[in-house]
């Protein structure tokens, strides 16, 4: 096989000819922004931006999603900011707010709490919902039904560089399922028992590693005992009001996960391009209810970002994941600048000194990771500025 099937390489370097690009057929795929109204500044701001290097040569269509209703002005001004076709739906209670099996006070109890610890977004009932729906409901809503891929965009997001190829083409050609910018380290406070839940779900459908998983495992695990192992081994089940079983972790898994320990690395998912049937999968969907059915989405705030990436530890291989470390990005304090990314850029994770066995193939692929990088001119990234 060739390198370029077994590694995850940029798509293009420096740019392309966006106007010959977009002469292909596009992919079945749209935008997707969940937002509110008071985010409208926000938004132009995203639209603008994503619309200016990329967009208005490629037309992809928007899908925006509310909570509540979009305001007509909302709708009227966001259509004259792009060309391409724009839908906005409405989510209903069946993919936001509290299920019938939680109970509710128990629930608003655990968020106050956060609140009073001083969580990040912990007190915020409206984030709990959001991170829940963008764990486990987007991909059903109506509006998306059509659609096989998605790129994610929020409010007050800045594009730095043209992207000048279609990069959901280019994500199936190189069958890829899930793409990301930059990866972080989550607060821990907003996580204590994800990972035991997610190793949990790992052997309770005896899923073996596809070399993924180790992105997310701690290589030294601390000694056992250290302070935060004083965090509670499990989540209070009053949470929920009827039967859908125990979901004490002891309950599922008598082993309790010894010895694994997460490292807080996570996908930054407010930007992702993704295939939208992964979620849609079984396997993605035992993982999403089990998660739920912890009590976590409120007990404590599991966000979106850390539940795609150890569903993608746990079902995918690292050829799966597109690092797209051409594409200039920033969202709030944090950024991707593609100057200081090379075009071959081997990342130190354990992943990818771990995806051959073969001898000769290790050594084709040493050598290509020790070729100099090209100057910074000729590196990933399009005009950018
Ligand atoms: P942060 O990026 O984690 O600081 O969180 P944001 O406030 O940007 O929220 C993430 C995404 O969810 C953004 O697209 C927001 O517009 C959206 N969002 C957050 N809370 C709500 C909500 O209550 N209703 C709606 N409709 N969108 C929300
Ligand atoms: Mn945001």
């Amino acid at each position: 096989r060739k390198i370029s099937e077994r590694h995850d390489k940029v798509f293009a370097t420096g740019c392309m000819n966006p106007e010959e690009a977009a002469k292909q057929p596009r992919a079945n795929a749209a935008f997707v922004v969940l937002a509110r109204n008071k985010e409208l500044e926000g938004v132009i701001q995203s639209i603008k931006s994503i619309e200016r290097h990329f967009n208005r040569w490629f037309h992809y269509p928007y899908v925006f999603l509310n909570d509540g209703e979009f305001e007509q002005d909302f709708k009227d001004t966001i259509t004259n900011y792009t060309s391409a076709p724009v839908e906005f739906g409405k989510i209903d209670n069946t993919m936001w707010g509290y299920p019938d099996w939680v109970d509710h006070e128990v629930a608003r109890e655990g968020i106050r709490k956060q609140g009073d610890a001083a969580i990040m977004y912990g007190g915020m009932e409206s984030y709990h919902h959001m991170c829940r729906f963008y764990s486990g409901f987007f991909y059903k809503h109506e509006l998306l039904q059509k659609y096989e891929w998605y790129w994610r965009l929020e409010p007050e997001i800045k594009y730095f560089c043209d992207i000048t190829y279609d990069p959901f083409i280019e994500m199936a050609r190189a069958n890829k399922t899930y793409g990301f910018t930059i990866a972080v380290k989550e607060l821990k406070e907003t996580v204590p028992n994800i990972f035991r839940y997610a190793s949990a779900y790992k052997r309770k459908h005896n899923i073996k590693s596809k070399g993924l998983w180790e992105m997310f495992v701690e290589p030294q695990p601390e000694k056992q005992d250290s302070g935060d192992d004083k965090r509670a081994k499990t989540l209070p089940n009053e949470i929920l009001q009827t039967e859908p079983g125990h979901q004490n972790i002891e309950d599922i898994d008598p082993e309790n996960m010894e010895g694994e320990k997460y490292n807080m690395c996570h996908f930054w998912s407010n930007f992702e391009i993704a295939r939208l049937d992964w979620f849609r999968s079984r396997e993605y969907e035992e993982f999403f209810d089990m998660m739920d059915k912890s009590g976590g989405f409120w007990m404590e705030r599991w966000g979106d970002a850390p539940i795609h990436s150890l569903a993608a530890g746990a079902l995918l291989a690292p050829r799966d994941i597109h690092y797209f470390r051409d594409f200039g990005y920033r969202h709030t304090t944090i950024q991707h600048c593609p100057a200081n990314a090379p075009a071959r850029q081997l990342p130190h994770i354990p992943w990818y000194e771990k995806t051959t066995e073969d001898e000769k193939e290790r050594k084709e692929e040493d050598d290509y990771w020790a070729m100099p990088d090209p100057p910074k001119e000729n590196g990933v990234g399009c005009r950018c500025r």
